[in-house]
C-alpha cells in the first residue's frame, strides 16, 4: 500500500469507528433533548394544570409500577401549577431515563424544541424516595422562566432553588420548618467571596444557585415590605408566565423583571438587579434572620412572630392549596397508557394533537 493510500485507509477506518461508536450511543445519552424519541417510545399522556404531559420511559423495568411513577410526576406537576396558577408550558415532553440504583441523580430541562425534561430515575427507586425528591419540581420550575444567556443563569437556578421548596410546602409535602432550615443553612453559600464581580459576572456554583436564591429571598421580602404584604415574589413570577414567559421563549432579563415589577406595583426586581448584577453586594444575614424572626438553636428552627418582618416570613411560605379553589382543576391524577402505533403516529407527524386522553378530561370533550 502506497503512503497516500495508507493515510486514506487509516482515515477511513477512523471514520467508520467514530460513526459506529456514535450509532451505538443511545439517543437519550446525547447532550441535548432527544425530542424525536417520543415518536418511537410508548407515550403516556396526563393532563395537569392546563397542560398535557407526554411521558416516555427508556427501556428498563422499575421495582415500582410505572403507573405509580406517572402519578408521582402528575403530583409534582400539580405542585408547580398551584404555585404559578397554571402549569408553565402547554405541553411538556418528559423522558424518564432508567438508571442503576434507587436515586434520582439528575434532571435537565429544555425549551428549544418545546418544553421538555430529561430525568434520570433509579430502577430501584422507592415511594419514600419519590415523596422526598426535589429534582423534578426544580426542573419543572425551570419551565416557568424564559431561557437566558449564560451570564444570567443565576436567575434561572436561583428561582428554581427558591421556589421548589415553597411549591412542595404548599402541597403539604414539606413542612415550613424544614424550608427555613434549608434557607438558613444554604443561603450563606450565595454570598460574594473576595474577587466577586456581581451575579452576572461570577459563575461559581454558590453564586449561581444560592446567590440567585438570595436575590429571590431579598426580592420577596422587599416586595412584601413595600406593599404591606399585599404582593410577593410569587405574584411577580406569575405575571411573567401569564404574559407567555416560559423556557420556550428567549426574553431579555431586564424586560422580564419589568413585567414582574409592573404586576406588584413596585420596581423591586429591577432595582435589586441593578445593584447586584455587577457588584458584590454584602447582605447581613444575621440581621436578616433576626428581622424575619427565624433562628436555629440546638438544631431546632425557632420562629419569633414578634419580629419586624415576621408577617412577610409567614406569607412567603403560603398555606396549603385548597384544591377546590384551583384555577386549573384536573380531571384526575391517574394516567392512561397510550402505546403508539403507526396509525396513531401519523396524525402527530402532521402536527396533530395527542391521541388519547384521560377519561373525563374536559379537554377531551372540547376537542374532536
Ligand atoms: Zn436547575
Amino acid at each position: 500500500m502506497k503512503p497516500f493510500e495508507f493515510v486514506w485507509f487509516a482515515f477511513f477506518i477512523l471514520f467508520i469507528a467514530s460513526t459506529t461508536a456514535h450509532a451505538d450511543e443511545p439517543m437519550w445519552e446525547t447532550r441535548g433533548m432527544p425530542y424525536a424519541i417520543f415518536e418511537t417510545l410508548p407515550v403516556t399522556h396526563v393532563n395537569v394544570g392546563g397542560a398535557t404531559l407526554d411521558i416516555a420511559f427508556t427501556p428498563g423495568n422499575f421495582d415500582l409500577p410505572k403507573t405509580t411513577i406517572v402519578n408521582w410526576i402528575a403530583a409534582r406537576a400539580r405542585m408547580v401549577a398551584d404555585y404559578y396558577g397554571h402549569f408553565p408550558v402547554k405541553k411538556l415532553q418528559l423522558l424518564i431515563i432508567s438508571t442503576e440504583g434507587n436515586g434520582i441523580p439528575h434532571g435537565t430541562s429544555y425549551g428549544y424544541g418545546g418544553g421538555a425534561i430529561k430525568l434520570a430515575l433509579g430502577r430501584h427507586v422507592t415511594q419514600a424516595r419519590l415523596d422526598n425528591d426535589w429534582v423534578l419540581v426544580h426542573e419543572m420550575v425551570h419551565l416557568a422562566f424564559p431561557s437566558q444567556v449564560p451570564a444570567h443563569l443565576w436567575i434561572e437556578e436561583g428561582i428554581a432553588t427558591y421556589v421548589e421548596p415553597i411549591a412542595r410546602t404548599q402541597a403539604g409535602q414539606m413542612n415550613v420548618t424544614e424550608v427555613w432550615r434549608q434557607l438558613v443553612d444554604g443561603i450563606h453559600k450565595g454570598l460574594p467571596n473576595p474577587g466577586d464581580e456581581g451575579l452576572d459576572n461570577t459563575h461559581t456554583w454558590g453564586r449561581t444557585y444560592w446567590g440567585g436564591a438570595l436575590f429571590c429571598l431579598l426580592a420577596d421580602i422587599e416586595i412584601r415590605r413595600r406593599t404591606n404584604n399585599k404582593y410577593g415574589l410569587r405574584d411577580a413570577l406569575r405575571a411573567v408566565t401569564d404574559a407567555g414567559g416560559s423556557i420556550e421563549e428567549k426574553w431579555p432579563l431586564e424586560e422580564i423583571l419589568k413585567i414582574g415589577d409592573g404586576a406588584v406595583g413596585v420596581p423591586v426586581l429591577s432595582e435589586l438587579y441593578q445593584s447586584m448584577k455587577a457588584m458584590p453586594v454584602e447582605t447581613d444575614l444575621t440581621s436578616l434572620w433576626h428581622k424575619l424572626g427565624v433562628a436555629i438553636k440546638n438544631g431546632d428552627v425557632i420562629f419569633d412572630d414578634s419580629a419586624p418582618l415576621a408577617g412577610g416570613r409567614r406569607r412567603a411560605r403560603p398555606a396549603r392549596v385548597d384544591a377546590r379553589k384551583r384555577a386549573t382543576p384536573d380531571a384526575a391524577a391517574a394516567a392512561v397508557d397510550c402505546p403508539r402505533t403507526d396509525a396513531q403516529a401519523r396524525p402527530l407527524a402532521r402536527g396533530g394533537r395527542a391521541r388519547c386522553r384521560l377519561p373525563g378530561d374536559p379537554a377531551a370533550r372540547r376537542r374532536p
